[in-house]
């Protein structure tokens, strides 16, 4: 029966990946930071210094390329391209599908009849056309331009792979409007910039001339055979196991948390960490996680962007390492029930080009003050617009994960440590108005003052809340390991860009109309915040019950599932801030938050068929084999005992008997049901609705089926049974 588990299985002892795998690791890895990719010093070497400085101002400045700059970056980009053995080029963008998008166009030109140059200028490389009917576009090009083309973003820097050299780009319509998640994160991005450079120079710094936000993600991974991955039409359909009971040791010992790292999965990080240095991703720390079989890598933080594409990149290398060293990767974020699920800390924070963390305290009152206000701005963000930072993590798979123990709530709440909320409850009794000296001096020296000391000794960490401050930067912890990065880092950003204008508005406020002095007026402004923040500043147990009816009292949302979340997204609010920003119009903004309902429902559909038919053509089957042996057995007993010895004797057979009948039953009318379900829910056309229907009438009936299959696992004779096992996934090195 069941061969392809066990073709998979016996595979396992004959490879010896130890041995043939191994990976030579250089010297000093520094030695290929940066080889593949058309870096600063790479530009220094091939430009002009007219070309050289003019691309730098690009990336630094935001300011336009001039088209014989770009023809010339265009030819210093091929021949060096030519020189590591490139013989294509591809504009890389990220299109709303989650993953990237290239399409390779060669250098090779020919011209008259038997010659051919390898060829590119500034056009191929400021714009290409990729046929892009076929990406997600919430309706967009049906109604409007049907065609899309990428653009050149100078920012993020050109890199090989293999024989292509990638240039990254923006995905747009004809019609101007954005089709991927690169645009609008750039928007942000600068608004931030914008914003948060205004404030410095008005109020604390007048050399600051541009903030950059910052971004160290930290990526979960599941790493699991690859013959034992083939076996699994679940895992190589959806992304995680729909079936599968608990293994008998799971991650209660928590023995692989920090535990040295198997053999084969060194060699793995190993060859990956060389590839991510040659294309500049400065990983650094790589440690086992806790569940089996789960690890983590993280690099050091970088500019956004640039933090974002590498994240992408990094996807995408991973999985090809992973297979070289016979392993498939496991980005989902619960591929398995009842084991740790898998996050990717987004950390964050803005720093200026005078090279100060604005999240990090200073020496003196001045850079103190600095610091509070983009604190406390920050929290003010996230308090202000915390249904569309869940929006932004919101996903089918990331709905696993938020509020399962393991995970922070649904709840958007932030920790920022009890000395440091101590700060705040006392800046909280600042005097409404003028402050007299005595009371400035106070706050300067003794309130804000102390923040640094704490600081320094930060050791209250809250694993618990999904926006945590660390001692220099907030970190986001409810963002999916299957995400890409740049939802969540283009609202975290938009809504701090807008909360800083809005704070300056007030600060000016109240200097020209109440006529305080400035840093009163600052004191002033960040006291009602505080008070405003009070409800989302949470210090204890995220994961609790009580948090859950704490957070209701207060009135914050608990937006469990993606269909409640998105719902939320439309609002006016959220629309005027995006269409102030200048980040998405209206029709984008639906037609995005369209594209992840009808994902969502797509996602829930492909479950629910894929459940279905392993249950139907790989469970039931098993389940009636064994049952057969069983009633041959009880007939053969029947036949060599006496009637009454024969009782008790096949007594526990006709239990086990009795029992698959009746999982057998569940099953099939568990699956009836599902498919009804799944059939009525395809029938609704409105994407809210439907995406609501996926989540409450079909995918709640995914469970009893689990869970007879689940009973039926344990009851089925091992030799007949068709799924590879937890057991076997999870502890298999
Ligand atoms: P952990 O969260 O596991 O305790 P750390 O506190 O050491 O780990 O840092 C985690 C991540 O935070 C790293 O990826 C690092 O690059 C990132 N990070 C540190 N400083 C900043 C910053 N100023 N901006 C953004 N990310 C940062
Ligand atoms: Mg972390």
């Amino acid at each position: 029966m069941s061969t392809l588990r066990f073709k998979a299985l016996a595979q396992l002892p004959f490879i010896d990946f130890r041995k043939d795998n191994a990976v030579e690791v250089p010297k000093k890895l520094s030695e290929l930071f940066c080889e593949n990719v058309f870096s600063e010093e790479t530009m220094r070497n091939y430009l002009t210094k007219e070309a050289f400085t003019s691309i730098q101002d690009a990336i630094k400045r935001g300011t336009k390329t001039p088209r014989h700059i770009a023809d010339q970056i265009a030819v210093a980009m091929k021949d060096w391209a030519l020189s590591k053995g490139a013989t294509h080029y591809t504009h890389w963008f990220q299109p709303l599908t989650g993953s990237t998008a290239e399409k390779h166009d060669s250098f090779f030109t020919p011209f008259e009849s038997d010659r051919a140059i390898e060829r590119f200028n500034g056009s191929m490389l400021i714009q290409q056309e990729p046929d892009a009917s076929s990406f997600p576009n919430g309706g967009i090009r049906n109604t409007f331009e049907a065609r899309g083309y990428t653009a050149w973003d100078p920012t993020s820097p050109a890199f090989i792979i293999g024989t292509t050299l990638c240039i990254p780009s923006i995905f747009i319509s004809y019609t101007g409007e954005t089709l991927d998640y690169k645009t609008p994160l750039l928007r942000a991005l600068s608004a931030v910039d914008d914003a948060a450079t205004d404030v410095c120079r008005t109020y604390f710094d007048k050399n600051v001339t541009k903030v950059t936000a910052t971004l160290g993600w930290e990526q979960e991974y599941f790493l699991i055979d690859t013959a034992l991955y083939q076996s699994r039409p679940d895992l190589i359909l959806t992304g995680r196991t729909l079936l599968g009971h608990s293994p008998a040791k799971g991650q209660q010992l928590d023995d692989h948390y920090f535990g040295s790292i198997p053999t084969r999965v060194m060699n793995f990080m190993k060859e990956l960490e060389i590839e991510c240095m040659k294309l500049g991703i400065p990983v650094t720390t790589r440690h086992n996680e806790v569940a089996p079989n789960q690890f983590e890598l993280a690099p050091m933080f970088e500019e956004t962007n640039v933090a974002v594409d590498h994240n992408s990149l990094l996807m995408d290398i991973m999985a090809r390492v992973a297979h070289k060293h016979h392993f498939h990767i496991l980005f989902h974020e619960k591929p398995f029930k009842g084991v740790n699920g898998s996050g990717k800390h987004n950390n964050w924070s803005l720093a200026t080009d005078t090279g100060e963390n604005l999240l990090s305290p200073g020496k003196n009152p001045k850079k103190n003050l600095q610091f509070l206000t983009f604190f406390v701005n920050s929290l003010k963000a996230v308090q202000e617009y915390s249904d569309l930072l869940r929006c932004s993590i919101a996903s089918a798979s990331n709905d696993h994960r938020l509020g399962a123990n393991e995970a922070p709530p649904a709840i958007i709440s932030a920790f920022i440590g009890s000395q440091l909320y101590s700060v705040l409850e006392e800046l909280e009794k600042v005097t409404n108005g003028k402050l007299s000296p005595e009371e400035k001096t106070e706050l300067k020296l003794n309130v804000v003052g102390k923040i640094p000391e704490i600081l320094l000794d930060n050791t209250d960490r809250n694993r618990t809340s999904p926006f945590a401050f660390t001692g220099n930067k907030f970190e986001f912890r409810a963002v999916g390991s299957s995400a890409n990065c740049a939802e969540p880092m283009t609202v975290l950003n938009a809504i701090v860009a807008k909360q800083l204008r809005t704070f300056k508005n007030q600060v000016e406020e109240l200097i020209a109309g109440s006529k305080l002095k400035k840093d009163e007026a600052i004191f002033n402004v960040l006291r009602e915040y505080i008070k405003e923040c009070k409800n989302i500043m949470f210090e204890g147990d995220g994961y609790s019950d009580d948090w859950a009816s704490e957070a209701e009292k207060r009135g914050l949302s608990n937006l469990k599932t993606t269909p409640e979340a998105l719902k939320m997204e439309l609002n006016e609010k959220f629309v005027s801030l995006y269409e102030e920003l200048g980040i998405y119009n209206h029709r984008e903004f639906e037609a995005r938050n369209e594209i992840k309902l009808e994902k969502y429902a797509a996602e829930i559909d492909i479950e629910a068929k894929v459940l279905s038919d392993i249950a139907r053509n790989h469970i039931i089957p098993a389940a009636l084999y064994y049952q057969n042996r069983l009633i041959d057995n009880v007939k053969g007993l029947k036949e060599i005992f006496s009637e009454s010895e024969y009782g008790d004797l096949a007594k526990d057979q006709m239990d086990i008997i009795r029992s698959i009948s009746y999982h057998v039953s569940e099953i099939k009318v568990g699956v009836d049901e599902l498919l009804q379900a799944k059939e009525d829910a395809n029938s609704t056309h409105n994407a809210q609705e439907k995406a609501e229907r996926f989540c409450n009438e079909v995918k709640p009936r995914f469970d009893k089926i689990r869970e007879a299959s689940d009973a039926l696992e344990m009851l089925v004779d091992d030799e007949l049974w068709p799924m590879t096992k937890y057991r076997e996934l999870l502890f298999t090195r």
